[in-house]
């Protein structure tokens, strides 16, 4: 099944659909706004600007009004009407009476005619201007009327008031919205072009920065996934996925090189099992071949001994050969065990009584070499599923190491000690000797090697598989400190925690 990403649970949605909703909502959303205030900006602005227009057509039309009033050639104000409304943009030039009634226009026809005034029509100092359709289909107007003041030039023939009338001028404002319309329409384009845009570069950045290193990351997966450690992820071009390609590929290096210590160790105890396999053989048939004469001249010797026809010199050299000889065939034993370990021959075992059992042995040792010996051992230990005899020769290895490591210091001590820990019993080795480097500490466990002149360097390798064929573990607990502290722990024989846990009670 290829990779996934989820277990089992509902597929999320793809990154470019995550992404893509809100940024859609997002810019449809910015870009309405956009819009929105550009509408209300259009209208503004068409009426400002026709306002801006009028007023000005209106002050320039005031003042050649006035003029033509105070030359008294009355006749040209019809022609300046006239000339004002011949502009495009405006549909109608007016001079009103205060209460309504058109004066002058540049269209003659209206002159006598009536407007009502709306609200805006007020005589006022300012200029108002409102929007109104003229007529149903008429282009929208922009109406402006403004009070022409009653000033000190106009008294002489304007008597009364503050206003003389009011000059109405209408602005058509179809020209401007016809402009207005068609920059509303090019900004609607421009800016859903924009958004357009926004959403394709942002879909083509994501795919770029994002989604096509996660699938590179998900290729690189699927081959780890297949067992190829090779796979290794180039720079992906930005700091965020780099560290996740660093991680990836830091990750993967020590998978393959787990993997590689993992290949090594299992090529190594390969090779191991076929040496051992091959030396087991030698060494058995070398045994055979060796131990039946050497049986044959320790008896002959033996025989030598006893007889009682030696001289003294003679009697101990024969004692030690005998002594050389009885070594020479503990090593080929030692040999033997390591080579072609036997299965042990299981029964429920008291750890804490097999080592009471060997202390007569252990202290005629200990005398010899001067020593103390310390025995501190739990009577309370539930039994541990075991070869006795292949646990007593663990014991004794230890205890001979530890007391051939004294005999150079000024105190000789040995401490065996057993106790339970957790769901195994742990029986301890101390000595007060020199202990074992740090560097050596691996070593000591390989068969072979020694430090000692008479040493086989098979004791500590043996005692280890022992352990290790009882499913336990043996260990120096103390590298590189004085007073080397040997301990092997194994596990309590099934069955019997009920029982212990009653002795404890
Ligand atoms: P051997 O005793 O024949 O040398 P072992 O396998 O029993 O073989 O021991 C290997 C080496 O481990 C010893 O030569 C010694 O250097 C070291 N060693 C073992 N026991 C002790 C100890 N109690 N204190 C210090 N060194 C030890």
């Amino acid at each position: 099944m290829p990779w996934s990403g989820h277990d089992g649970h509902r597929a999320s949605p793809s990154l470019y659909l995550k992404v893509a909703v809100p940024l859609v909502v997002g810019v449809a959303g910015v870009t309405l706004g956009i819009i929105g205030l550009g509408a209300a900006y259009k209208d503004r602005m068409v009426h400002d600007l026709a306002l801006e227009r009028a007023q000005g057509l209106s002050a320039l039309t005031r003042s050649s009004i006035a003029r033509v009033m105070r030359t008294g050639h009355r006749a040209e104000l019809q022609l300046v009407l006239e000339e004002v409304g011949r502009d495009r943009d405006i549909t109608a030039v007016r001079i009103l009476s205060p209460d309504g009634m058109v004066a002058r226009s540049a269209r003659v026809e209206e002159v006598g005619q009536r407007l009502p005034l709306v609200s805006t029509r007020t005589i006022t100092r300012e200029v108002a201007g409102e929007l109104h359709p003229a007529g149903n289909q008429a282009p929208v107007v922009l109406h402006t009327l403004e009070p022409i003041p009653n000033g000190p030039a106009c008294r002489s023939c304007h008597r009364s008031g503050d206003v003389i009338g009011l000059l109405d001028l209408d602005v058509s404002l179809a020209g401007p919205m016809r402009s207005a319309d068609e920059w509303w329409n090019w900004s609607l384009m421009l800016a859903a072009g924009q958004a357009l845009l926004v959403i394709l570069l942002s879909a083509t950045v994501l795919g770029l920065v994002v989604v096509r290193p996660i699938r590179r990351l998900r290729a690189a997966m699927e081959q780890v996934r297949g067992g190829d450690f090779s796979a290794h992820l180039a720079p992906m071009g930005n700091r965020e996925m780099d560290e996740l390609a660093g991680g990836f590929n830091m990750m993967v290096g020590h998978r393959r090189e787990a993997a590689e210590a993992e290949a090594n160790a299992h090529r190594r105890d390969m090779e191991r099992a076929e040496r051992l396999a091959t030396f087991g053989q030698m060494a058995a048939s070398l045994a055979h071949e060796i131990r039946n004469p050497l049986t044959g001249v320790g008896a002959a010797l033996g025989l030598f001994v006893r007889s009682g026809q030696l001289t003294d010199p003679q009697r101990s050299m024969l004692m030690q050969s005998l002594a050389e000889l009885n070594r020479v065939e503990r090593v080929l034993q030692d040999l033997l065990d390591y080579a072609r370990p036997r299965m042990p021959t299981r029964t429920a075992v008291d750890l804490s009584d097999l080592i009471e059992g060997t202390a007569p042995l252990l202290h005629a040792q200990a005398v010899e070499v001067g020593a103390e010996l310390k025995l501190s051992v739990d009577g309370g230990l539930p039994p541990v599923s075991a070869d006795p005899v292949m646990l007593r020769q663990v014991v004794v290895n230890l205890a001979l190491n530890a007391m051939q490591a004294v005999t150079a210091a000024s105190r000789r001590v040995v401490a065996i000690s057993t106790a339970r820990s957790d769901n195994h019993v742990v029986c301890r080795v101390r000595d007060s000797g020199t202990g074992v480097p740090a560097e050596r500490a691996d070593k000591i466990f390989s068969a072979f090697f020694t430090t000692k002149a008479r040493g086989t360097g098979l004791g500590l390798a043996i005692s280890q598989r022992l352990i290790e064929l009882h499913g336990g573990r043996l260990w120096l607990e103390n590298p590189g400190e004085p007073g080397a502290s040997f301990a092997f722990a194994l596990p309590i024989a099934v069955g019997s925690e009920s029982a212990t846990d009653r002795h404890s009670r």
